[in-house]
């Protein structure tokens, strides 16, 4: 038995979900090039599955799938966003990493979508959630279940939440009506490129992720040193290629309750969160969508964005780092902060570390920082 989009609709509407769609388990050959490419510029992440062939084939991932359900989930929190005022010293966190992750409950409303459609059509069948940690192209699959269309800056633009929503596919072994897919075009603008400080946006559709601030505060290890002073403010995600879409404009925010649940602020403090202990960690960023990078990614984020502040308040709790810090990456990036910052105090630190700092590669970075 077919599951006939208003079958879809009841279902989705019982988990209270509005954006959803289906596409068939075909495999997607018509990204293949564009896949190869990538691989063949280097621009492929290890956040992604390396086997193109992986990512182009869902039916490899449920035994005898045939459908492919797609859900697009708001995440934009409400709230008016201001800096603080009271210091120079904050930092800007993207919108998808405000709330309570975002992955509870996309993972959890589509579990119910699958209980509803099994209720409905009063049957059983296999099935299959992945929610963002899958080797699928989620982008396009949703494109082509008519979520919504795919815009020069490589992202899935929704009729009503524009490009602010997290992607979830549920393969199943049933035949779902599919689509129609949305071949519309963006505006082909150019506002997207025109705000990417990092040149990220090489052409219309083509993305470089290692030139992306959203994948460098997210990657692990050294930030390359071209890229942190582009970093500026951004210490988890960063927002300029969708708030400069015209097309993101009207886009709503999200209506899940759980949403309004904000744990990393969009503007916090960087020398709070530079001494947040393990448990205040887990208690508050932990929690929201950018917990999983861990603290001392987040911190060495924080570290550059103090650098990018450019503002003398950081220096003593960069020398602090510098001397006592445990993690060889956060003292490596404070000697780059505090270089950028510069002043007597800042080369003072920076002198001591290129002596006595016990690796290398802080030394190294403390000595490099010292000739800015
Ligand atoms: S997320 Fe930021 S750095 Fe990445 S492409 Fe968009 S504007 Fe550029
Ligand atoms: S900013 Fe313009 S070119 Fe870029 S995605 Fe939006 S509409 Fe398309």
């Amino acid at each position: 038995m077919i599951i006939t989009k208003d079958i879809l609709t009841a279902a989705a509407q019982q988990a209270g979900v509005t954006e959803i769609g289906a596409a068939p388990a075909d495999p997607l050959l018509e990204m293949k090039e564009k896949l190869d490419r990538r691989q063949a510029e280097n621009r492929a992440t290890p956040f992604e599955e390396q086997d193109p062939a992986a990512r182009l084939s869902p039916a490899d991932l449920l035994d005898g799938c045939l459908s492919i359900i797609t859900l697009a989930l708001p995440y934009t929190p409400p709230g008016t966003l201001i800096p603080p005022m009271e210091s120079n010293l904050y930092g800007k966190v993207a919108r998808c990493a405000r709330s309570i992750d975002y992955h509870f409950i996309i993972e959890k409303k589509a579990g119910e979508v699958v209980e509803a459609l099994k209720k409905i059509t009063d049957t059983s069948f296999k099935h299959k959630i992945l929610a963002d940690r899958s080797p699928l192209l989620e982008r396009e699959l949703a494109r082509k279940s008519g979520l919504g269309l795919i815009g020069e800056n490589c992202t899935l633009i929704n009729r009503r939440y524009g490009s602010y929503t997290a992607l979830a596919t549920i393969l199943v072994d049933r035949q779902v009506e599919p689509g129609p897919a949305n071949n519309e075009k963006c505006l082909s603008c150019g506002c997207c490129r025109e705000a990417c400080p990092a040149g990220a946006l090489i052409e219309p559709y083509i993305i470089n992720p290692h030139r992306c601030i959203s994948y460098l505060t997210q990657a692990g290890g050294p930030v390359p040193l071209e890229m942190r002073p582009l970093m500026g403010r951004h210490i988890y995600g960063c927002d300029l290629c969708q708030e400069a879409c015209p097309l993101n404009k009207q886009a709503g925010l999200s209506p899940y309750p759980e949403a309004a649940f904000v744990f990393f602020p969009a503007y916090p403090l960087l020398l709070p969160l530079l001494q947040l202990t393990r448990k205040e960690y887990e208690l508050t960023v932990g929690l929201s969508s950018a917990g999983w990078r861990g603290k001392t990614i987040l911190q060495r984020n924080a570290v550059i964005a103090l650098g990018n502040c450019n503002d003398s308040d950081a220096i003593k709790l960069l020398a602090l780092l510098l001397e006592n810090d445990s993690r060889p990456l956060i003292r490596q990036h404070t000697a780059w902060a505090l270089g950028r910052i510069g002043g007597g105090r800042a080369v003072f630190a920076l002198e001591k570390s290129r002596l006595k700092d016990p690796e290398e590669v802080v030394k190294k970075e403390a000595e490099q920082a010292l000739d800015y």
